[in-house]
């Protein structure tokens, strides 16, 4: 499909801006689907998402937003760009954010963070962060 799709744009030599490049990003829009996607996937967006109220029984946050999913996800997701986590109530992050070294953008906006995990400094292509 990707071939395809690259053959067929050569072919627009006069075209100036090409809009449609962004779906060729690989957009992950729940927990599930990112983890389907682990090897490819290099946007995540989570923003007001219900995969971020906790559903694990085991865990003291049951029924509220949390992270203990996020945190195994995160791990699993190396080639991330792009994470929206804006508008989800979250007071604390992962540490394996850290590990998302090619993290450009992150959008955290709209939650009760008190404070940002020491790991983040290892984020050093981050250009972009929204704390507001
Ligand atoms: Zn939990």
């Amino acid at each position: 499909m990707l071939v395809q799709c690259c053959k067929t744009l050569k072919r627009l030599r006069s075209c100036r801006s090409l809009s449609a490049a962004a779906n060729l990003q690989n957009t992950a829009t729940s927990l599930g689907q990112a983890v389907r996607l682990a090897d490819t996937v290099d946007v995540l967006d989570l923003q007001e998402s219900a995969d971020l109220l906790c559903v694990n029984l085991m865990c003291e946050k049951v029924g509220d937003p949390c992270i203990c999913r996020l945190s195994r996800v995160l791990e699993k997701l190396h080639h991330l760009t792009r994470l929206n986590l804006a508008n989800n109530q979250l007071i604390s992050l992962p540490d394996s954010i850290g590990q998302l070294e090619q993290l450009q953008y992150l959008d955290l906006s709209n939650n009760r963070l008190q404070s940002l995990p020491d790991t983040m400094q290892h984020l050093r292509h981050l250009k972009v962060c929204h704390l507001d």
